[in-house]
C-alpha cells in the first residue's frame, strides 16, 4: 500500500518540526506554512517547500482556513497534518480538507465533532462503558446551577462545553458561589470560544491527572499505548509529563485499558487519541477525549518505541496497525519537562532573541525544540519552546537524567522555566511520585 508524495504541515514551532522529521524518514515530501512571524523557523527552513500564509496573527494565518487549502492546493499536497492546537480538533476544516481530496491526518469530523462538545463526549462515554466524572446530564445555567450543584454535592467545577487549554473553568463550594461560577465561566467561555455553554461535575479533592494514548486504524484495530501521568500543572496546564504513572498498579492500568480499547473499537474511531481522566482512591472518571496528537505524546513513544507520528500517518494512508495489545510492552520509565519562554517566577512569556543556545544529551535524552542560536521567539504565540524528554531504565534513573540535563542546558537572552523544572526534581515529594493535580499550584504559593 502507497503512503503520501507531500504533507503539509499546518503548524509551526516544535511540533512542525517533529512531523517534518518523520516525514522525512518516511520518504515523504514536506510543506511548511508559515506566518511573516515565522520566517526563520527551523522547520521552514528544512521543509521542501515553504508558503507564507499571512500576518503574525494566528487567526490571520495558522487558522485561516482559506489560505492554509490554497497553500495544499498550489504546492500539490495530498495530505495535511494539523499537529495540535490551532486547527487540529476544527471538524469544519477536516472536513473542507476532505472535500478538496486531500487527506486530513487525522480522524473523522464527526468523532472531532462528538468530541469536541464535551457534554456530547460524556454522555457517548457513558453509553460506551467507559465511568465518567458525575455532573449534570446536559448545560447548566444561572436558573438551575443552585438545584445541580447540590444535586451533584460541593464543591463542584463549573467548565465550558467546547473549553480547552485551562480556560472557562470556575470552582465553587457553595449556593452563595455558584452561580457567580456559572455567570462568570460563561463570559470567559464565550470570549475564549466563541459558546458561552457550560456544565457542571463534582470537584474531586485530590486526583491525579492521568491520560490513556489510544491509536486505531480503519481496519478495526484499537490498542492503548499505556498512561501518561500530567498531574504536575499550574492554571489546569501541564508542566511535567511522566509514563508510567508512579500511582498505577498494573491490573488497574489493564483493567481502564480494556475500557478504552473496546470503547475505542464501537466508535470506530481512527488515528490517535488521548482519553484524558481523573484518578482518585482507586477510581477513573472520564473528563475528555482529544482527537490529535498530544504535547506529551514522546513519552509514551520513550516506553513503547513506537513513533506516534508515523503511525498517524500509516492510518490516515489506510494502513493498519503494525502491533496488537499483545505486543505493547512498557519499558523503563520517561518524563518530560515543558520549557516555556517565562519568567520561571512570575510566568510572565520572555520573547526575544536567543544569544546562546546549548542543548543537553547523552544516552536517553531527546530534546523537541526549534529553538537555535540566533532564533528569536516570536510574542505572538503559545510561550512552549522545548520538551525534554528523557529515558531511563526505572523512575529514580530517570529523575537522576532530568536533573543531569537540566544542569547542563544553557538558554541565554530570554527567560524559561528551566529552574522550575529544577526544582521539581529535586523536592522530595517529586522524587518519591507523591503529587496530585494541586500539587504544584499549593507548592508555588508556599514559596511565594
Ligand atoms: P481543558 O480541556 O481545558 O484542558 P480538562 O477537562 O482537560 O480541560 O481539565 C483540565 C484540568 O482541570 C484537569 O487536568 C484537572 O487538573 C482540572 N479539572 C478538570 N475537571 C476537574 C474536576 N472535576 N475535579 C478536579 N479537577 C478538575
Amino acid at each position: 500500500m502507497k503512503l503520501f508524495e507531500k504533507v503539509l504541515i499546518a503548524n509551526r514551532g516544535e511540533i512542525a518540526l517533529r512531523i517534518l522529521r518523520a516525514c522525512k524518514e518516511m520518504g515523504i515530501k514536506t510543506v511548511a506554512i508559515h506566518s511573516t512571524a515565522d520566517e526563520t523557523s527551523k522547520h521552514v527552513r528544512l521543509a521542501d517547500e515553504s508558503v507564507c500564509i499571512g500576518p503574525p496573527s494566528a487567526k490571520d494565518s495558522y487558522l485561516k482556513m482559506s489560505a492554509i487549502i490554497s497553500a495544499a492546493e498550489v504546492t500539490g499536497a495530498d495530505a495535511i497534518h494539523p499537529g495540535f492546537g490551532f486547527l487540529s480538533e476544527n471538524a469544519a476544516f477536516a472536513q473542507m480538507v476532505e472535500e478538496h481530496g486531500i487527506t486530513f491526518i487525522g480522524p473523522t469530523p464527526q468523532h472531532i465533532t462528538m468530541m469536541g462538545d464535551k457534554i456530547t463526549a460524556k454522555k457517548t462515554m457513558i453509553d460506551l462503558g467507559v465511568p465518567v466524572v458525575p455532573g449534570t446530564e446536559g448545560a447548566v445555567n444561572v436558573d438551575n446551577a443552585i438545584e445541580w450543584a447540590n444535586k451533584i454535592g460541593y464543591p463542584v467545577i463549573v467548565k465550558a462545553t467546547s473549553g480547552g487549554g485551562g480556560k472557562g473553568m470556575k470552582v465553587a463550594t457553595s449556593d452563595e458561589e455558584v452561580v457567580n461560577a456559572v455567570r462568570l465561566a460563561g463570559v470567559e467561555a464565550k470570549a475564549n470560544f466563541g459558546n458561552d455553554e457550560v456544565y457542571m461535575e463534582r470537584y474531586l479533592r485530590r486526583p491525579r491527572h492521568i491520560e490513556i494514548q489510544v491509536v486505531a486504524d480503519t481496519h478495526g484495530n484499537a490498542v492503548n499505548l499505556g498512561e501518561r501521568d500530567c498531574s504536575i500543572q499550574r492554571r489546569h496546564q501541564k508542566v511535567w509529563e511522566e509514563a508510567p504513572s508512579p500511582a498505577l498498579a498494573q491490573d488497574q492500568r489493564r483493567t481502564l485499558g480494556d475500557i478504552v480499547n473496546k470503547a475505542m473499537k464501537k466508535m470506530g474511531y481512527r488515528g490517535v487519541g488521548t482519553l484524558e481522566f481523573l484518578f482518585e482512591d482507586g477510581q477513573f472518571f472520564f473528563m475528555e477525549m482529544n482527537t490529535r496528537i498530544q504535547v506529551e505524546h514522546p513519552v509514551t513513544e520513550m516506553v513503547t518505541g513506537i513513533d506516534l507520528i508515523k503511525e498517524q500517518i500509516m492510518i490516515a494512508a489506510g494502513h493498519p496497525l503494525s502491533f496488537k495489545q499483545e505486543d505493547i510492552k512498557i519499558t523503563g520509565h520517561a518524563i518530560e519537562c515543558r520549557i516555556n519562554a517565562e519568567d520561571p517566577e512570575t510566568f510572565a512569556p520572555s520573547p526575544g532573541k536567543v544569544i546562546a543556545y546549548h542543548t543537553p544529551g547523552g544516552f536517553g535524552v531527546r530534546v523537541d525544540s526549534h529553538v537555535y542560536g540566533g532564533y528569536v521567539v516570536p510574542p505572538h504565540y503559545d510561550s512552549m519552546v522545548a520538551k525534554l524528554i528523557v529515558h531511563g531504565k526505572n523512575r529514580e534513573e530517570a529523575m537522576q537524567k532530568v536533573k543531569r540535563c537540566l544542569d547542563e542546558y544553557i538558554v541565554d537572552g530570554i527567560k524559561t522555566t528551566i529552574p522550575l523544572h529544577r526544582m521539581l526534581v529535586d523536592n522530595p515529594d517529586m522524587r518519591k511520585g507523591d503529587y496530585d493535580i494541586h500539587w504544584l499550584e499549593k507548592h508555588l504559593k508556599k514559596d511565594a
